[in-house]
């Protein structure tokens, strides 16, 4: 145990030096792909500079860092963030949006990034500022500049709606709220919308393909499938992918018709539409644990009554877009539940019938490709030194992701 500490004082005292040299030594390494026992990582500054068997890795003019009772693993890629919420039970999502300042909201973001990073999450895709404006912009400046711990950020802004369609929702026609997002609709206001977006920060445009309109309880479609095309099109000459919100069937359609990348929630899903999915290449990112989340917040009390529709049915769906194939990214919509305790999504991924393997996969190389992060998402030479470190083996108790021990971006230490 000494000798453990007195490693870790000596990696502190020369973390400043980006040059510094440090080889990791794990009980195992998951490279993004898969686990392997005995293998050891070397970190050159803020890369990966070898990895592999701890025969075939050169300790020479490196620091050794003794991880026992450790598995080694890129660092967790959170694919549906939103740091600029706090949970519902908390204060619910209109008085968050109404009522809150910029500024408190600001202010409790720089929290959520710090906890999101300690959690071994060191890159999150934020969906949006849900009435925040441009903020996330300054939030991942002030993470970049080294100004506030977080994790690296790819941001969306405002996101899109379709006038009419989204909340806070005014009882009276008479007064109009301020959205959680922009609103623009038909080819000029669409085309704007979206490059300004781009303009001001947004590395991928996020749309709201289905919500609740107006009054109605029901989500239903809202921009049309020519709508879509023009989104993605605009968003596609400047680099950028395009991400949707949908949970109906026809939301997701138009979605992937109109080529998003991924499809958020997805809760009404059919076979056809994950054939359709699988066909297009279009990824499924399930949210589980906001659904969880929100059954509780309205009284549904877990493990001791039975699961409520909803959540019965978010089983069915995300098995069938297990069974047809589509690609599963992991992210939990968190902000609906506490930032920080990213890791439930990848828990509840396992509950609903994802293998571990699987899960680790896809909150880390299937994220990374899919958000096309070529620089890390896996433990390989030359890619970024983002990585973490957890107690026990998360391939035969997946709740070791919890049991967080060691967080490294880009080769510096945050955690211990
Ligand atoms: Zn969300």
């Amino acid at each position: 145990m000494n000798y453990l500490l007195l490693c870790f004082g000596l990696w502190f005292a020369t973390a400043a030096n980006a040059q510094t040299v440090y080889l990791l030594k794990p009980d195992r390494v998951f490279d993004g792909e898969t686990m392997h026992d005995g293998w050891v990582v070397r970190v050159n500054g803020d890369k990966i500079d070898a990895v592999g068997p701890a025969a075939n890795v050169s300790a020479t003019g490196a620091e050794v860092v003794e991880l026992a009772g450790q598995t080694l693993m890129p660092g967790l890629i959170e694919g549906h963030s939103h740091l600029f919420l706090h949970p519902y039970n908390e204060t619910p999502w209109d008085d968050q949006v109404l009522r809150e300042a910029r500024s408190l909201r600001t202010a409790r973001a720089t929290n959520h990034a710090r906890k999101t990073l300690l959690a071994g999450f060191t890159t999150v895709r934020d969906l949006g500022t849900e009435g925040a404006e441009y903020d996330d912009v300054g939030l991942k400046q002030a993470i970049n500049q080294g100004i506030i711990p977080g994790p690296r950020m790819v941001i969306v802004t405002k996101a899109l709606i379709a006038t009419g369609s989204y909340g806070p929702k005014s009882p009276s026609p008479d007064s109009q709220f301020p959205q959680g997002a922009e609103e623009a609709d038909g080819h000029d206001a669409l085309i704007r919308a979206v490059r300004s977006q781009i303009g001001k920060g947004a590395d991928a445009i996020k749309i709201y393909a289905d919500y609740r309109w107006g009054l109605m309880a029901e989500a239903r479609p809202t921009f049309t499938l020519d709508e879509i095309k023009l989104i993605v099109e605009v968003a596609k000459s400047s680099g950028r992918a395009v991400v949707a919100h949908a949970s109906t069937a026809e939301g997701m359609r138009r979605a992937i018709l109109g080529g998003c990348e991924t499809i958020e929630h997805g809760d009404a899903g059919t076979p056809e539409i994950f054939a359709l999915m699988k066909q297009h290449g279009t990824a499924l990112c399930p949210t589980l644990a906001a659904g969880d989340a929100v059954s509780q917040y309205r009284g549904w009390k877990k493990g001791q009554e039975p699961e409520p529709n909803r959540i019965r049915e978010k089983r069915v769906t995300f098995k069938q877009a297990l069974d047809a194939g589509v690609t599963i990214c992991a992210g939990g919509d968190v902000g609906v539940f506490s930032h920080g305790d990213n890791a439930r999504e990848l828990l509840m991924m396992v509950d609903y019938g994802m293998k571990p393997l699987a899960v680790l996969r896809a909150a880390t190389s299937i994220n990374a490709d899919v958000f096309h992060l070529a620089d890390r998402g896996r433990v390989k030479a030359g890619l970024l030194a983002d990585l973490v470190g957890v107690q026990g083996n998360p391939l035969t108790d997946i709740g070791a992701l919890r049991q967080v021990q060691l967080v490294i971006k880009g080769g510096t230490r945050y955690k211990p």
